[in-house]
């Protein structure tokens, strides 16, 4: 059995319960199984088994549909990222993965770019032409469980996307572990603007497996999603890191009623400790943070009594720092440089769990140990009560003067400085004497009018000085990837290209 039984499951339990609602579309399980239904009918007419399907589409109920009709007729579910340019499309199109393209209304034009600039033509069909009510006929045959599912491509902002497949099994226990340690129930109203083509959209997929109701959004406009939040009486809302600190400093989390949500889950990357308490303090709701990779899926969880108790002085308040314990049937280690496991201190961390990756295809930078622990990238450590700490991504460390330098610890104390800035990201650029050297890109608020120095001399006061920044750029956004979160190698390139251009301009005088 596969995936497809867990929406059965939901189907047969309450037909009539709201599944899904988008803006002004609402659909019931019943309604939805019909779609899917008829999805799955065109599937097996012009595609095999374990086809791969790209899906170049918009958050939608329709895109909710075709995913889960994929795991009706084993085909494999491959969204990719509609924030791709052309070219990036046609590079990944050219890999072989897919034998039908499926795109909807607003992807239309860069399906034909990438069409264009692809060495092989798939045959497509739009979105919104598909059957929506055509009978499904003939024996369905239950899927193996280790046929492929889903085909997530990873968030990498340069070069063509490294792709990783997840079976139905990986998926299936995955889907139940987590709602099970999340405490997510059937009456649970969830909202998001989790991009489907990401592993965090799975938690779209879970919300269906649960037998709960959807509340979806294909991105994140304030007024928009607290509007539905208030009026859906949403109970589990999901926002990253970035869009906390946007909603802290807007005055959106006094601004709207949030007595119906219970729960506020966030993940993705690090929430500075000041915006985590800034957070409870307004929304009276619990917090729980994940952490996971597209591989590895979820790895460990920091709970809503977690946060509860650190704020309430029970249990140290450093733990709000923390990704929180590996979750039940994942085992977490850490590594040293020579790929060693480590009782204590710092390494790469590394994972071995039910719901692991069957496959990565691409560059792959990232690996297995010996044991079959996927190597995720990170590095951190555990505490003496088992929570999990990330520093930093392995390969984002800055050597300045032969000292190693995590720019998230730069991060976090430019975060202390809660008046005046909303956000930074921090990289190593190339220096001749120190080898490389801190910079800082910080966003300020619009009301702060601190300086390049100021914001030096505050880390020099509360870090070690040789990780101070020796430039400070202040900008109005930081580039962000697809899944929000600041993306440090477009930062690195355009700190290169501006350099490139300052000297060009030297020569020319
Ligand atoms: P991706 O595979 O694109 O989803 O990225 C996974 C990476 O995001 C992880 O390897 C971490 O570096 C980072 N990440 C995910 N969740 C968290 C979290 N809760 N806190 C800090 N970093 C995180």
């Amino acid at each position: 059995m596969g995936l497809e039984k867990l929406f059965h499951a939901s189907v047969e339990k309450n037909p009539q319960r709201l599944a899904v609602v988008f803006g002004e579309q609402r659909v019931t399980y019943q309604r939805l199984q019909e779609i899917i239904n008829s999805y799955a009918a065109y599937l097996e007419k012009n595609t095999q088994a374990q086809d791969g399907i790209m899906i170049l589409a918009q958050n939608s109920i329709e895109q909710i549909a075709l995913i889960l009709a994929c795991f009706e007729t084993g085909r494999i579910a491959c969204p990719v990222n509609w924030r791709m340019s052309a070219l990036e499309l046609a590079g990944v199109m050219n890999r072989g993965y897919f034998q039908l393209g499926i795109y909807d209304g607003q992807c239309e034009l860069l399906y034909a770019d990438a069409e264009n600039l692809a060495e092989r033509q798939l045959p497509a069909a739009k979105l919104e032409a598909l059957p929506r009510n055509d009978p499904r006929s003939g024996h369905q045959a239950e899927q193996p469980e280790d046929w492929y599912a889903v085909r997530y491509f990873t968030s990498g902002s340069t070069g063509v996307p490294k792709s990783v497949l997840h079976n139905h099994r990986s998926l299936m226990s995955y889907a139940r572990t987590y709602s099970e340690v999340s405490g997510w129930t059937p009456e649970d109203i969830y909202e998001t603007q989790s991009n489907l083509f990401h592993l965090s959209g799975f938690s779209c997929i879970i919300s269906l497996f649960v037998g709960g109701t959807l509340v979806l959004m294909d991105r994140f406009r304030e007024e928009e999603f607290f509007g539905a939040m208030e009026r859906e009486r949403c109970t589990r809302i999901s926002l990253v890191p970035t869009l906390i600190s946007r909603c802290l400093s807007s005055g959106a989390f006094q601004k709207y009623d949030f007595s119906s949500v219970k729960k506020i889950v966030y993940g993705g990357s690090p929430l500075p400790m000041a915006q985590v308490q800034k957070t409870l303090a307004v929304c009276h709701c619990a917090l729980e943070q994940a952490y996971g990779t597209t591989e590895t899926c979820n790895i460990s969880v920091l709970s809503g009594a977690d946060h509860e108790r650190a704020v309430a002085g029970q249990i140290g308040e450093k733990i709000l720092q923390s990704v929180g314990k590996p979750i039940p049937g994942v085992e977490v280690r850490i590594l040293n440089e020579e790929g060693v496991p480590i009782d204590n201190g710092i390494g790469e961390v590394a994972v071995k769990s039910p719901f692991l990756l069957s496959k990565v295809e691409g560059n792959i930078p990232k690996g297995f140990d010996r044991d079959g622990f996927y190597m995720t990238g990170d590095i951190g450590h555990f505490d003496e009560n088992g929570y999990l700490y990330l520093i930093d991504r392995k390969n984002d460390m800055i050597v300045s003067g032969g000292e190693n330098i995590y720019p998230r610890e730069v991060e976090n104390c430019l975060a202390h400085m809660v008046n005046d800035i909303s956000t930074s990201a921090v990289i190593g650029v190339p220096d001749p004497v120190w080898g490389q050297r801190v910079v800082a890109f910080v966003v300020r608020y619009p009301n702060s009018t601190i300086s390049e120095q100021d914001v030096i001399d505050f880390c020099r006061e509360h870090i070690a000085s040789y990780k101070k920044p020796r430039e400070v750029i202040f900008l109005d956004r930081l580039p962000m990837n697809a899944n929000r979160k600041a993306c440090r190698p477009a930062l690195r390139e355009m700190y290169a290209r501006w350099h490139k251009e300052q000297d060009q301009q030297q020569e020319n005088l």
